[in-house]
């Protein structure tokens, strides 16, 4: 199977009757990439930046960050990379910021809502992701966005910090791509409205999942409830991807449930536009999609948003014998 896997490396990702999906793949640090060449993603779907952040005793420049930027766009070529803004707090700290103690961590000041408050930090950022920008094929994406409103701010900033750039004669790509993280239910309850808005939506069923049940991702012992077969997960997709695409935008997925194989032929079934996984899921992945056609997959996601447990989902997939193994 790794030699057939290997056959794809150069191939674009296609269901049997040719209906083409962007197969990406997840990155931490500019070292991944060639981790993700390699593996034949075709692109980079979430670049999680909170590692430059971490790890270290003061915030990083903006010089720091631009090099970073750069050197993953470049590496890229013109294949898209989505760089996501800072998202700190929830599990991951940063000593240096002094951040008090919450309750609920998980449902406090973390991500976008700490980048608009502290904006010091998101403008040296912004201006680095700006000046990457001119390097290759760069989106912008906003992870934790809840409301309209701190959609409509966190652009202004970046526009106002795109204007400075100007005036000082600096290349930028004035085109860039702004897209959000779906992750929050109030985000995917009024998609359509977004839609509107954003050039992209990105679907984090990490963080999805656990709001929508109301169970801590880390915490074993609600882990039964962590389901993201359920159908009103699956629905909540759907919508998502349905908004989109009545606006004319497209819309990826970059939790785990994006390489998860019982996952992915609904995920292609209900239209989902790129895949974003680790890097050495994108082979099986393109290999699997390539098994099916979009009116199988359609038929699946149909059947399965009907269902009335996780459980039975998985059954239906299962059923199909679609997955890898
Ligand atoms: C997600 O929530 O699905 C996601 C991709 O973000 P993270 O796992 O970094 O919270
Ligand atoms: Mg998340």
């Amino acid at each position: 199977r790794k030699k057939e896997w290997a056959k794809l490396v150069d191939e674009k990702t296609e269901t049997k009757d040719a209906h083409h999906v962007e197969l990406a793949a997840n990155i931490g640090t500019p070292e991944d990439v060639e981790g993700v060449l390699n593996n034949g993603a075709e692109g980079i779907g979430l670049y999680r930046t909170e590692f430059l952040y971490m790890g270290r005793t003061e915030l990083p420049t903006e010089d720091e960050q631009f090099d970073a930027y750069k050197k993953v766009v470049e590496n890229m070529g013109d294949k898209p990379v989505v760089i996501r803004t800072l998202d700190i707090g929830g599990d991951k700290e940063l000593p240096y910021l002094d951040l008090p103690k919450e309750l609920n961590p998980f449902l406090g000041y973390r991500a976008i809502r700490l980048c608009l408050d502290r904006d010091d930090i998101f403008r040296t950022q912004l201006r680095a992701l700006l000046r990457a920008s001119a390097y290759g094929n760069l989106k912008v994406m906003f992870p934790m966005i809840a409301t309209v409103d701190e959609f409509r701010q966190a652009r202004a900033i970046l526009d106002e910090e795109r204007e400075k750039l100007e005036g000082e004669g600096v290349d930028v790509n004035r085109d860039m791509e702004v897209g959000i993280m779906v992750e929050i239910p109030s985000t995917a309850a009024i998609a359509d409205i977004f839609a509107k808005e954003v050039d992209f939506f990105s679907i984090g069923t990490n963080d999805l999942i656990q709001y929508t049940m109301a169970a801590d991702r880390m915490n074993e012992q609600v882990s039964y409830l962590y389901q993201p077969y359920n159908p009103a997960i699956l629905r909540l997709i759907k919508s998502v991807i349905d908004a989109s695409h009545a606006a004319g935008k497209w819309t990826g997925m970059c939790g785990e449930m994006a390489g998860d194989e019982t996952a992915i032929p609904i995920l292609l079934g209900l239209g989902l536009d790129e895949f974003s996984m680790s890097a050495t899921s994108v082979l099986p992945a393109r290999s699997q999609i390539a098994k099916l056609t979009r009116t199988e997959a359609e038929e699946i996601a149909n059947k399965a948003l009907q269902l009335e447990t996780s459980d039975q989902v998985v059954k239906l997939v299962e059923e199909r014998s679609l997955n890898v193994q």
